[in-house]
Parts: C-alpha cells; sequence; structure tokens
C-alpha cells in the first residue's frame, strides 16, 4: 500500500487541497492522519469535509481538535491558539464535530501505529528528543510509528552503525528515509511528516509525507500554496493577525 501521510492540517483548506492534490498524483492507496485538524485556521468544515472523503483514511485527533470539543483545558494553550479554538467552536458543523467526537489520540493498526504526541501522553508530549522516543519505544506493537503535533518533519531509530544509539533529524523532501525492515518485521521508527496547515521549520511550504509499506520507505514532500488568500481569510474571520504572519515566516 502507498499511504499519503498528513498531520496538523489546522484549517489550512489552501495547504490541505494543495497537499491532497499533489500527494493523490503521485498515486496513493490510502490516508494516514496524525490529527489537529482543526485550530488555528480560518476553514475547519472544508478541511473536514474533505479529508473525512478520503479514501481507507487511518485518522486520529490532535490536542486542538480535544480543545474544541471542551475535552483539553484551554490553559494548556497560548492566548492565540486559544482564540482560534473559540472561534472554531461556533465555526463547526454538527457533522464534521460528530466526526471529532469519534477519534482517539492514538490508534494501533495492523500496519502501524499512530499517536498525535507520542504513545504515553498522546495529547500533550512533543516527541523531540531521542530519549523520549526511547522511553516511548515499549508502548509501540506496530512499527512505523507516525506523530505530528510538533509541526516538524522528523525521524527517530536506532543507528545502524551502533544499535544503543539513536538518530533523530529533520526530514528535508530530498531524501528518502528508510525504516528498516529485518526479517519481514519493521524496525523501531518514529516518523513526522511535518504539518500541512502551519509548519514550524523556516519553510512556509505545506508539508506531508508518502510511505510505501511494502518497500518500507518514507519520503517527506514540501508543497508550495497560496498563503496570501489564507491570511485575507484569518484577518476576514477576525483571528488573531499573529496566526495570519507566522504562516509567511513558517513559524
Ligand atoms: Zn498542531
Amino acid at each position: 500500500m502507498i499511504y499519503g501521510v498528513i498531520s496538523d492540517v489546522h484549517s489550512n483548506y489552501e495547504a490541505l487541497s494543495a497537499v491532497l492534490d499533489y500527494l493523490e498524483d503521485l498515486g496513493v492507496d490510502g490516508w494516514i492522519c496524525c490529527g489537529d485538524l482543526v485550530g488555528y485556521g480560518p476553514d475547519p468544515d472544508a478541511c473536514l469535509d474533505r479529508i473525512r472523503a478520503l479514501k481507507n483514511l487511518s485518522i486520529i485527533c490532535g490536542n486542538h481538535d480535544l480543545a474544541v470539543l471542551d475535552r483539553l483545558d484551554l490553559e494548556w494553550f497560548n492566548q492565540y491558539a486559544r482564540a482560534a479554538v473559540v472561534w472554531t467552536r461556533s465555526h463547526l458543523s454538527d457533522a464534521n464535530r460528530a466526526f471529532l467526537e469519534g477519534l482517539t489520540a492514538r490508534l494501533n493498526t495492523p500496519d502501524f501505529t499512530l499517536a498525535h504526541g507520542t504513545p504515553r501522553n498522546p495529547a500533550e508530549e512533543y516527541l523531540m528528543s531521542p530519549l523520549q522516543f526511547r522511553d516511548n519505544v515499549p508502548l509501540v506493537d506496530k512499527w512505523p510509528l507516525f506523530v505530528g503535533h510538533s509541526h516538524m518533519p522528523l525521524l527517530f531509530r536506532y543507528s545502524e552503525a551502533d544499535a544503543d544509539k539513536i538518530e533523530s533529524r529533520f526530514l528535508d523532501d530530498k531524501e528518502e528515509g528508510l525504516p528498516r525492515i529485518y526479517g519481514g518485521v519493521m524496525a523501531p521508527v518514529a516518523l513526522n511528516p511535518g504539518s500541512v496547515g502551519q509548519p514550524r521549520d523556516q519553510d512556509n511550504r505545506a508539508s506531508c509525507g508518502l510511505y510505501d509499506s511494502e518497500k518500507g520507505t518514507f519520503r517527506v514532500f514540501r508543497v508550495p500554496y497560496d498563503i496570501g488568500a489564507v491570511q485575507e481569510k484569518i484577518r476576514a474571520a477576525g483571528l488573531p493577525e499573529y496566526l495570519a504572519l507566522r504562516l509567511a515566516y513558517g513559524q
């Protein structure tokens, strides 16, 4: 199977549709979505309508989705994120709210594992360090583990040269990160496709990934989209100006 892998869409419809069109052209049989469908951006319903229509979709929710549903304390959010959560609550159709309510922040499938943050704390912890990766390894049954939350395209795995060391690095769009397969079994590897709707690695193009489960390969792609159109919608919706500005800087 070839999967399109997306995360942290954050109600950015222009970025989402650019990414889905790009991955569909590459030939995708299924989809993986690592949560944070809404929050920050101006188009929660348009994004959820499009995501719900994806075929063979494995999907989880993130901390922003949970906050919109009032299942996570807003105390954890900065003022901009909080304003967007409150705005989203009154700009979501009943059908899309019901869809979000049916999601969990962690999902085990026969082919891979999904967690928005980490397996041990899927709604809150950012997987950013080798130590965190090591601590979470015993909690995963099926590799690879796909995560989101940090809005950074990242890879974590045990080093090929020294099994005691963990390789932890940024993934750009020029290389294929290869999860290793030992004796037909996928070795532990955590993969973050980066953020579709609000990249934070100083590259303002939407980030996404392609996972080939037969070859065991994962690749990150960066896709340009109409940032100006989204900024105009953010301003027209009365959402904080900072949420418009940061898109241009990829922050
Ligand atoms: Zn997010």
